[in-house]
Parts: structure tokens; C-alpha cells; sequence
């Protein structure tokens, strides 16, 4: 298993290069990002964040005193920006109480306590969590999506309706626990998703994974 996944991290890297995730100018940033993402594309985030920056809004003080409405208009190009602007203030009353806004203060804190204090806060589950803890706060978690089910399921790794767990230990029984190979392989994989192992007519016939 192991040979088998660090050949097609191989494949994907000698394809696509390195991804340079997460985009953003900072791990707060990344964390914003992390729950606007839910159930939209990242160009919409974009604008979403964008709009949060040119009022100078992108922090988590400045951002919690937003009365929801305010915050939900700001945040509308993501979709969902009601349940959005809820979810956002669930977590930055978390993250300002627990660690006063710091993302540096709450790295300081194990990988198992951190996630499990994520995923107590209404609207966050495993995929964002793991999006925060890896890319935001630097955790060796590997983040799994529709993207690597499919394409774990399409390879026979896993059967169709296997659980975000269960996908998750895969990668991270048979794999180095590094940061950087969890950060470049889940972003090689969703480019693998976009690009080739698409829902429906999957481009099997030029795709890195061929064979
Ligand atoms: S596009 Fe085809 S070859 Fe590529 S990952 Fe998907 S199922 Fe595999």
C-alpha cells in the first residue's frame, strides 16, 4: 500500500509541480478560507475574502464584532452566506476565547486536542477541520475530499460509500507523517480531481494515473 500510494504521489507531482497550497497571506486567512469553501469553488472564496480585505475586516476581532448581516453580505459570493456568516462567528467566538485570535498561540497545542475542539464547533466537520489544522496551523493531517474518495474508490482502495476516516487512514497509516507531503499530495489530488477524475467522463486516457 504504502509503494503504491507514494507512486502515484510520484505521478502527480512529475505532472502537475508543486501547488503552493493553501493561497493565502496568513494562517487566519487560511482558516477563513477553510469554512468559506464548503460547497463552492475557490474563485468564489476569493472574491468572498476579497471583500473582507478591501474593508479591512480580516481579522478575528474586527470580524466577530460584525453584526451576522453585515457579515453574511460581505461573505455572499461564497453561497450559503447565511449558514457561512453563522459557522464563521462559531468559530472565531471559539478561536478568540480559547486562543484570544492567535493562530501562532493555538499551534502551540497538540494535533488530536486541537481537532478535537474544532470539530465541537457547530458547522465545522472533518474536511474543514483538518483544511485549518494542516494548512493553517501546520498539523500532519491529511485532509480528504470528494476528490480522493472518488478517485481512491475508482482505483479500488476503498468501496463507494467509505467514510471520511476511513479514507483519511489510509494515507496516514501507509505514509511518512510529514506536513509538507500531506500539504502537496491533497493539493495534487484535488488538481487530479479537477483536471482528469471528474464525476462524470473521467479523462482516464491522458490521466497521470493510467496505468
Ligand atoms: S481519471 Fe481515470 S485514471 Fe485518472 S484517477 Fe480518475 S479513474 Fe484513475
Amino acid at each position: 500500500m504504502t509503494s503504491r500510494l507514494n507512486d502515484i504521489y510520484r505521478r502527480l507531482y512529475v505532472r502537475f509541480g508543486p501547488q503552493k497550497w493553501w493561497p493565502a497571506e496568513s494562517p487566519f486567512e487560511v482558516m477563513v478560507g477553510a469554512i468559506l469553501t464548503q460547497n463552492t469553488n475557490w474563485l468564489n472564496v476569493e472574491r468572498a475574502i476579497n471583500n473582507i480585505k478591501k474593508n479591512k475586516l480580516l481579522s478575528p476581532r474586527r470580524l466577530y464584532e460584525l453584526k451576522q448581516r453585515r457579515l453574511a453580505s460581505l461573505i455572499k459570493p461564497a453561497g450559503y452566506y447565511n449558514i457561512k456568516a453563522k459557522r464563521l462567528r462559531n468559530f472565531l467566538k471559539f478561536f478568540i476565547k480559547d486562543y484570544q485570535g492567535s493562530a501562532l498561540k493555538m499551534s502551540r497545542r497538540g494535533l488530536s486536542l486541537l481537532r478535537q475542539q474544532l470539530l465541537g464547533v457547530n458547522g465545522i466537520g472533518p474536511e474543514t477541520a483538518d483544511s485549518i489544522l494542516l494548512y493553517a496551523l501546520n498539523k500532519p493531517v491529511f485532509v480528504v475530499d470528494a476528490y480522493t474518495k472518488r478517485i481512491l474508490f475508482r482505483h479500488g482502495f476503498i468501496g463507494e460509500g467509505a467514510g471520511y476516516d476511513q479514507a483519511q487512514n489510509l494515507f496516514m497509516q501507509n505514509l511518512e507523517k510529514r506536513v509538507k507531503l500531506y500539504n502537496e499530495y491533497h493539493a495534487l489530488i484535488v488538481r487530479l480531481g479537477k483536471e482528469f477524475c471528474r464525476k462524470n467522463n473521467p479523462r482516464c486516457r491522458t490521466c497521470p494515473l493510467k496505468k
